[in-house]
């Protein structure tokens, strides 16, 4: 259970992105600007070392390497990185709210931690407003 980092370590210290496709159809549509910095996210120097697309959710898992990241042992799950962004005043990506389809900016709702089923501001507070 040694924390050395050994140099063969290195191909083994991983971690998992999950990338939604409609967040990477918004970021390439046209004409569309977007302004936010990554506050949680990917180490300075991580190596892209492969990608997924998982046709049934929709949803790209990109693997990155980096000497921070601890050990994935054979067999074992490579663990999810999440990505956090704050808005820096222009328009964030847009998403989809998997509960009742209304597009909301990312900023808001809960797109960034839960992006498999992410929902909008309004059906994460529970209010009595309905959105549509
Ligand atoms: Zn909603």
């Amino acid at each position: 259970m040694g924390e050395i980092a050994a140099e063969n370590d290195l191909e083994r210290r991983l971690v998992r992105v999950i990338l939604p496709a409609f967040h990477m159809i918004q970021t390439f549509t046209m004409g569309r600007e977007s302004h936010f910095k990554c506050t949680e996210g990917l180490p300075e120097g991580a190596v892209l070392v492969n990608g997924i697309l998982d046709i049934s959710t929709l949803q790209y898992h990109l693997y990155f390497r980096h000497a921070s990241f601890g050990i994935v042992e054979h067999g074992d799950k490579i663990p999810e990185l999440i990505i956090s962004f704050e808005s820096i005043g222009g328009n964030m990506p847009l998403f989809k709210c998997h509960k009742c389809g209304t597009v909301e900016n990312t900023a808001l709702g809960d797109f960034w931690t839960n992006q498999d089923k992410p929902i909008c501001s309004e059906c994460k507070t529970g209010s009595e407003n309905k959105c549509q």
